[in-house]
C-alpha cells in the first residue's frame, strides 16, 4: 500500500470572471523514502498540490489516501490532528514566530500536541542539533541568517517525526551555500524513511530527487 495515493484529484477555484482549474485529474502514488521534486511555471498548481498533500486545502474532486486512510472526508479538527501527527511543512519565507526563541519555535508543534515541557525541549534540541543549530537555540529568528532560519524551520517540521515532509520553494530565498545545506538535510531525511516532496525552480534541487514531476496548467506529468 503506497504511503500517499492521489486518485483523480482536481481543485477548481470558482471565480466570477472565469473558473481556475488549479489541479486537473492528478494521479500520484508516493512511497516512504522517496524524494520527489515538483517543477513547473508560476501558476501551474505546484503550491495547490502541496497544500492538498498537506491537508491545508481540500480537492473539489478525487480521492486522497494517506497511510491507507481516506482523508478526504475528515472535518477540520481531524485534518489538523492528522497534520500534527504526520506532516511537516517548509515554506519559502520560513514563517518562524519572531518573538519566540529558535528552541521555542521548534517546540511549537509539540505544544499543540500537549507534550510535556521537558520532552518538548529534549526533542527540539535533538532536531536543532541535527540541522547544525545547537548553538543558536536561545536566539530570536531575526538574529539568524536566512539559511539558519530555514534550517530552524526544517527542525520545526521534523520535530513531530513526519511521514511526509512537504517543502514549497525552500531554497528560493537562500544563497547557493545555504541551499546546498538544506538539500543535504532533505537527503538525510529521505534516507531515514520519510517521503519528501520539494517544489522548486532550482535545477540543482530537481536533480537530487529520486523522481521528478512537472505541472503544466494543473496537469501532472513526469519531468523530462
Ligand atoms: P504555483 O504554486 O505553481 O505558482 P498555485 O498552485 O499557487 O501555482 O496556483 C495555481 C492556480 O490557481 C493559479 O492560476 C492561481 O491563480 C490559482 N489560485 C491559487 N489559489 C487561489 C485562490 N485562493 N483563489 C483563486 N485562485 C487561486
Ligand atoms: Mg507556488
Amino acid at each position: 500500500m503506497p504511503l500517499v495515493s492521489l486518485e483523480g484529484i482536481s481543485r477548481l477555484y470558482a471565480r466570477a470572471d472565469a473558473d481556475v482549474r488549479a489541479l486537473e485529474d492528478v494521479w500520484l502514488d508516493l512511497e516512504r523514502g522517496e524524494l520527489v521534486t515538483l517543477t513547473g511555471p508560476s501558476g501551474s498548481g505546484k503550491s495547490t498540490l502541496l497544500h492538498v498533500l498537506g491537508l491545508l486545502d481540500t480537492p473539489t474532486a478525487g480521492r486522497y489516501r494517506l497511510g491507507g486512510e481516506d482523508v478526504g472526508g475528515l472535518d477540520d479538527d481531524a485534518r489538523a490532528a492528522q497534520r500534527n501527527r504526520s506532516i511537516g511543512f517548509v515554506f519559502q519565507a520560513f514563517h518562524l514566530v519572531p518573538h519566540l526563541t529558535i528552541a521555542e519555535n521548534v517546540e511549537l508543534p509539540l505544544v499543540y500536541r500537549g507534550q510535556a515541557r521537558q520532552d518538548r525541549r529534549r526533542r527540539a534540541l535533538a532536531e536543532l542539533e541535527r540541522v547544525g543549530l545547537a548553538d543558536r537555540v536561545a536566539h530570536r529568528p531575526d538574529e539568524l541568517s536566512g539559511g539558519e532560519q530555514q534550517r530552524a524551520a526544517i527542525a520545526r517540521a521534523l520535530v513531530i517525526d513526519p511521514i511526509l515532509l512537504l517543502a514549497d520553494e525552500p531554497t528560493g530565498n537562500l544563497d547557493e551555500a545555504s541551499a546546498a545545506i538544506v538539500l543535504s538535510i532533505f537527503g538525510a531525511v529521505r534516507e531515514a524513511g520519510t517521503c519528501v516532496v520539494v517544489v522548486t525552480h532550482n535545477p540543482r534541487v530537481a536533480s537530487i530527487g529520486t523522481r521528478g514531476y512537472r505541472l503544466d496548467r494543473g496537469r501532472l506529468e513526469v519531468a523530462p
